[in-house]
């Protein structure tokens, strides 16, 4: 075969084949092919787009080009989440160990924090001692006794992805509609779960920031899901302010551990619900939305959801007795209110860099080898559409030091926008969206 004439086709807006399809993607893989090629075809792929068959065999073919975890010694349907990323956004560890308490096989690989959005594999660190390496072996043992694990990707999970996104991120190609979907869905693939749901965010702190453009890839997701034989289905919810309150890597957790042990509620709940009661459904042990949110809300009031999230910490070697005392996760050392400058209402927030006031207080990373501060970072008071008064506390940030804090402070202070007009609540969930149809929330 003939990189140059896959070009070409692709170049006058024809339709690629399986086979040309596999083709350049074990280039890609193997190192066969060279960079400047892989790149003219991302490009001609980025202008003239990919028909829904076309987006299914290049995610296939990405999936296979790595290893692919094999779930089906597990019994039950296995089920993933996988979150297009967002600030404050916990509900892996939420709804991981309500579903599992439902009987629901949760096997999991997660992410680290890219860019402003953090990671549930940063975020389970900050718990002494927890491991999320893995073998596959420890990973299904975990599944099947406790019901769910949570680790790391694999270092060979669909390699050619990690080639041509290294290009297109150094080439203008990112934003790409079949680009994006089967990035995202060969990584998903691979990871083995039967039943997936995608948690599309939308907003000012999202991949995509208008509702239309996230149901677009939500759906072009579902569709390469569904067409290689997974049970797939996708919620766009919120991202234009962090979801939960708690943003930095040990503040989440507890946060987390705070909802399961019934102490708080709010929306990261609620978003965690509506995702969870999918998760029960595509796993066979609901009929519908309803039945499934009451068993997830028994196993809350319960206490079995915090008692697996307890065994899941233990099973990968971590201190589960933060599950009884938050106070033994990593304490930050300087506290600070951050006060509002105005009297108003919280207008607006800038979650894109309210990510990233995290991410400079040590809470991500700036380049692969910086280390994770896992006590740093800040807690909102205050969400869209709330009053608020002059000096009264808008967030608090835990700190390395007072520099740190001075600085974050002053941060806060700009991302979040306070005004006279009155704005209502944002809405959490946008849009259900399955292969064939967007119902609209
Ligand atoms: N995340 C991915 O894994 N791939 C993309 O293309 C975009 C976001
Ligand atoms: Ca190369």
């Amino acid at each position: 075969m003939n990189m140059v004439e896959i070009i070409e086709k692709k170049k006058l807006g024809q339709v690629l084949s399986k086979n040309e399809i596999e083709f350049f993607v074990a280039g890609a893989a193997d190192g066969s092919i060279p960079d400047y090629q892989l790149a003219a075809l991302l490009m001609a792929i980025r202008l003239n787009g990919m028909t829904r068959e076309e987006t299914t065999q290049l995610t296939l073919a990405m999936t296979y080009s790595g290893d692919v975890c094999d779930l089906s010694a597990l019994d039950g349907i296995p089920v993933d989440k996988h979150s297009t990323g967002g600030v404050g956004d916990t509900t892996t560890l939420v709804l991981a160990p309500l579903v599992a308490a439902c009987g629901v096989p949760v096997a999991k690989m997660s992410g680290r924090g890219l860019g402003h959005t953090g990671g549930t594999l940063d975020k389970l660190e900050s718990i002494s001692g927890l491991s999320i390496d893995l073998s596959e072996n420890d990973f299904l043992r975990q599944v099947q006794e406790i019901g769910v694990a949570v680790i790391g990707q694999t270092k060979n999970l669909a390699p050619a992805d990690k080639t041509l996104y290294a290009l297109r991120d150094v080439t203008s190609t990112v934003d790409s509609m079949p680009l994006i979907a089967s990035s995202i869905m060969s990584k998903k693939l691979a990871s083995g779960a039967q039943g997936i749901v995608l948690d599309v965010k939308t907003g000012a702190g999202a991949l995509m920031q208008t509702t239309e453009k996230s149901i677009e890839l939500a759906q072009a997701m579902v569709r390469i899901g569904c067409d290689s034989g997974r049970r797939v289905v996708a919620l766009v919810t919120d991202m234009g302010e962090p979801l939960g309150s708690h943003v930095g890597n040990a503040l989440e957790v507890k946060e987390a551990i705070d909802v399961l042990a019934g102490r708080v509620k709010g929306p990261l709940l609620t978003v965690s619900l509506e995702l969870g009661a999918r998760l029960l459904m595509l796993g066979g042990k609901a009929e519908c939305v309803e039945e499934a949110k009451q068993k997830l809300t028994d196993a809350l009031e319960s206490g079995r959801g915090l008692e697996t999230l307890r065994k899941m910490i233990a099973a990968q070697g971590g201190d589960p007795s933060c599950c009884d005392d938050v106070g033994k996760l990593p304490q930050a050392v300087v506290i600070r209110d951050v006060p509002a400058l105005q009297d108003g209402f919280v207008h607006h927030m800038d979650t894109i860099a309210l990510g990233n006031t995290a991410q400079d207080m040590g809470a991500g990373r700036r380049t692969k080898t910086d280390v994770i501060d896992p006590s740093v970072g800040f807690v909102l008071h205050k969400r869209i559409g709330q009053a608020i008064k002059t000096g009264e506390a808008l967030a608090t940030v835990y700190a390395r030091d007072t520099a740190s804090a001075e600085k974050a402070i002053e941060s806060i202070q700009h991302c979040v926008t306070i005004s006279n007009e009155m704005v209502p609540p944002c809405k959490l969930i946008h849009a259900f969206v399955t292969a064939d149809d967007v119902e609209r929330l």
